[in-house]
């Protein structure tokens, strides 16, 4: 396949935004939310047009129907990640969700006061919130790993801020605002060295290559189906199977349990134990489609083709006076995202103007403040490509740029 024929896959890239007749979308807002191709949409009609009831309580057509495809998705994401064990895999609501369920059953159920936890100052909120909460809660300390000028984790920096008393190290596998793919399997190893956890926050890495969590040698590993391609409101917290089962339950309701009864309760095992409730369970299928859509385009081509997008599109803004590239210099070592600030425009007025010609950027903080506050900047602008995205994408992207260094000079 091509990139033409995979762009006619994403029926809303055809569409034209803005006033009047509008103009063509160029979407660059991919690691907000990547668009959705047809197989992952039509999969979600057929299921809410032909196949919907709730799972596991029914002993009817239906009901046996979706259990059958709602299991058959867990399968497909356990291969499409590398676990060794569906049961491995947890559907949750997204990373946040994932990221939460690990502060709430794992560390806040065995960590004491004066307990370490290493995070990087490269997080998405989703990945310090939850861990300040925690901290605050249970008297945790939190030790923040600060990045190079380039945006990059130092590895000698990262072992500097273990002790003694680390549980956890927590770290997105690919940092969302700068693009930056952070040397996980060596820092996983340095975590090791001090017996501590690992928690990866992979909302940026699943996107943009073949996972395998088997090989990153980490305990927890959380993503998001909406960064995927896949449906939003569905995500997965992978975790090893023995730490899973000795965990307490996140929430209690329905499906969690073995026996209920006005004593107490007892309770299933993962994945059961932490899906409460009725699951997003056309979302959990449409994910599993998203994976068959992306198993048969191969990450090769995916990654093939970001690279040329990355490249082109670092080379043709550097060719322009004012504009400041945040994170690594060499495109190797980052995704397709380019963070960036000009001399003479706000972000908020560079991603108006783009947008006055169809262009979706981000523009902010991108939900990593410690990392602006790094960089000393209040917000940069973010384009961030898909395999989607072509190199026509990029020219009207530097278009907009210079109708924006027109305007503010
Ligand atoms: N972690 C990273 C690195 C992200 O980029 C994001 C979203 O942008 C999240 C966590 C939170 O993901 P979600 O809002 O899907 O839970």
């Amino acid at each position: 396949m091509n990139s033409r024929d995979l762009r006619a896959d994403f029926p809303i890239l055809s569409r034209t935004v803005g006033p009047g007749a509008g103009k063509p979308l160029v979407y660059l807002d991919n690691a907000a939310t990547t668009q959705k191709p047809r197989r992952v949409i039509e999969t979600v009609d057929r299921f809410y047009q032909h196949e919907n009831a709730n799972i596991h309580r029914g002993v009817h057509y239906l009901s046996m129907n979706a259990t059958d495809a709602y299991d058959r998705a867990r399968e497909r994401i356990a291969t499409a990640i590398g676990a060794p064990d569906p049961a491995e895999v947890i559907f949750v609501r997204g990373t946040t969700e994932a990221i939460n369920l690990v502060a709430s059953s794992f560390a806040g159920d065995r960590f004491a006061a004066g307990d370490e936890i290493v995070l990087t100052v490269m997080e998405h909120h989703a990945n310090i919130v939850p861990w300040q909460l925690l901290a605050e809660r249970k008297g945790l300390v939190l030790k923040w790993v600060d990045v190079t000028d380039s945006g990059e984790i130092d590895l000698d920096a990262f072992r500097a801020e273990f002790s003694g008393r680390t549980k956890l190290a927590v770290f997105a596998q690919v940092s969302n605002a700068l693009g930056t793919i952070n040397p996980a399997r060596e820092m996983v190893a340095i975590a090791r060295e001090f017996g501590a956890a690992v928690l990866i926050d992979g909302a940026q890495g699943v996107p943009h290559g073949a996972v395998d969590v088997t090989e990153l040698g980490a305990d927890f590993y959380a993503f998001s189906g909406h960064k995927v391609v896949g449906p939003d409101g569905i995500g997965v917290l992978w975790g090893r199977r023995e730490l899973l089962d000795s965990m307490p339950p996140y929430q209690g309701g329905g499906d969690m349990i073995e026996r209920v009864t006005k004593e107490g309760s007892t309770f299933r095992h993962s994945p059961e134990r932490f899906e409460a409730g009725t699951p997003n369970i056309s979302g959990a299928i449409g994910l599993g489609a998203a994976f068959d859509y992306l198993g048969e385009i191969g990450w090769e081509t995916i990654e093939v083709s970001e690279r040329d997008l990355l490249e082109y599109a670092t080379a043709r803004l550097r060719e322009i006076d004012g504009i400041r590239i945040l994170g690594p210099a060499d495109t190797g070592s980052k995704v397709a995202v380019i963070s960036f600030t000009m001399d003479s425009a706000h972000p908020h007025d560079i991603g108006t103007i783009l947008d006055t010609e169809g262009i979706a950027i981000r523009a902010g903080h991108h939900c990593a403040q410690p990392l602006m506050d790094r960089f000393q900047v209040a917000g940069t602008a973010r384009a961030s490509f898909a395999f989607y995205n072509s190199r026509d994408d990029v020219d009207r992207l530097l278009d907009g740029i210079h109708k924006v260094k027109h305007f503010f000079g």
